[in-house]
């Protein structure tokens, strides 16, 4: 991208979130001919006005991700509360559970304590990050006071009677969201916040090789790294990278269960663990490890399908190990992916990748809509 155009894409991103409401009612108006940085603080001050009703009674609003959380979920809630607090809320990051070694480097480089595990969710006011779904929420979420969503995934079970902040893009991270929140509501980033969304951007993204990855993403590394006096981006990528593949000290469960999220699509509930490989003789021998674990874990939890993804990469590409915990799962993912690669007695390779996000639960839940039930 060339300079000059690079330059133009902040203002631009604010303008276009102002939606077309506010173009019309300046249109024509005094503020026409006003310098760029005038009406970019015109519309920064309008966005910070669109949510001073947040619906939160002046309780503290708990700002929280996913259950297994990931740097995205655990980063964005951190910084996301810190910029509801600098308009003036309570706010607090929690999160479901500790932190996987990734996101623990992330908190440590950024002088950030780990934030509070919330026990329960029953009769608190929450904002929700990364997620939408009660299945992924934590622990008593249906009776929670839910006044905001932050995300980029499809649209989840979570649904209130009230009005709500809810803003979703088709992005690679939540934290890139957060970031561009910072510049809608004209909020400065200080040092530890921006170091927490670019170690998030990178990890969700994949150092940006990601199908999700936009250009926003792009420019708020770029952005980040500056603001967090980061040198070097694939450094730090390197660093993560390290830090999400050491499943030092812990149990096939754990490892299980520490990247795991569960789906309903037609009334068939189904879970997904995510474990991560660094090439091809650890991604065969993880995958014994999770065909063993799976028997247990499945008994654990209300699904009728269970599988763990063992992904790595190999010259840039992604390949996925695909592990079913019984012969029904083995069946179904048969049938709904009848182009894998291989099956090696234990997994289903797919060369090409079966992204969680992008192929595998798509996918899965538009082959159980055609599939009949009794
Ligand atoms: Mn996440
Ligand atoms: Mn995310």
């Amino acid at each position: 991208m060339k300079g000059n155009l690079k330059k133009l894409i902040i203002p631009a991103a604010v303008l276009a979130s102002l939606g077309l409401a506010a173009v019309g009612f300046f249109a024509g108006r005094s503020l026409g001919r006003a310098p760029l940085l005038k009406e970019r603080e015109t519309l920064q001050a309008l966005n910070r006005a669109s949510i001073e009703k947040l619906p939160s009674n002046g309780e503290t609003i708990h700002v929280i991700g996913h259950r297994s959380p990931d740097s995205d979920t655990v980063c964005s809630a951190i910084a996301y509360a810190r910029l509801l607090t600098k308009l003036g809320y309570n706010a607090e990051a929690k999160i479901t559970a500790s932190v996987n070694h990734e996101s623990a480097y992330i908190l440590r480089e950024a002088g950030v304590e780990m934030p509070p595990v919330l026990e329960s969710a029953a009769g608190e006011s929450i904002f929700l990050v990364d997620h939408s779904e009660y299945a992924q929420a934590a622990e008593d979420m249906e009776d929670a006071h839910i006044i905001g969503i932050l995300d980029h995934h499809g649209v989840g079970s979570v649904t209130t009677g009230h009005m709500i902040v809810y803003e979703a893009r088709p992005i690679g991270a939540t934290a890139t969201i957060v970031w561009l929140d910072y510049l809608n509501y004209g909020i400065e980033l200080d040092k530890s916040t921006a170091y927490l969304l670019l170690g998030a951007v990178l990890s969700d993204t994949s150092n940006l090789t990601a199908s999700t990855v936009t250009e926003a993403d792009k420019i708020a590394v770029t952005e980040l790294a500056k603001l967090a006096e980061v040198k070097d981006v694939n450094a730090l990528y390197a660093a993560l990278h390290a830090g999400l593949l050491s499943y030092e000290g812990m149990s096939d469960d754990e490892i299980f269960f520490s990247d795991y999220k569960e789906y309903e699509a037609y009334g068939v509930k189904f879970g997904i663990g995510i474990v991560n490989a660094i090439d091809i003789p650890t991604a065969e021998q993880l995958a014994e490890r999770m065909k063993n674990a799976l028997p247990d874990a499945f008994a654990s939890r209300e699904v009728e399908l269970m599988y763990a993804s063992i992904g790595m990469r190999e010259n840039g590409e992604k390949i996925d190990y695909i592990v079913p915990c019984n012969e029904h799962s083995r069946q179904i993912l048969a049938d709904a992916f009848p182009d894998y690669d291989e099956f090696n007695g234990t997994a289903f390779i797919f060369k090409s990748g079966l992204g969680r996000k992008t192929k595998f639960v798509p996918g899965l839940t538009e082959f159980l809509g055609a599939y009949p039930h009794e």
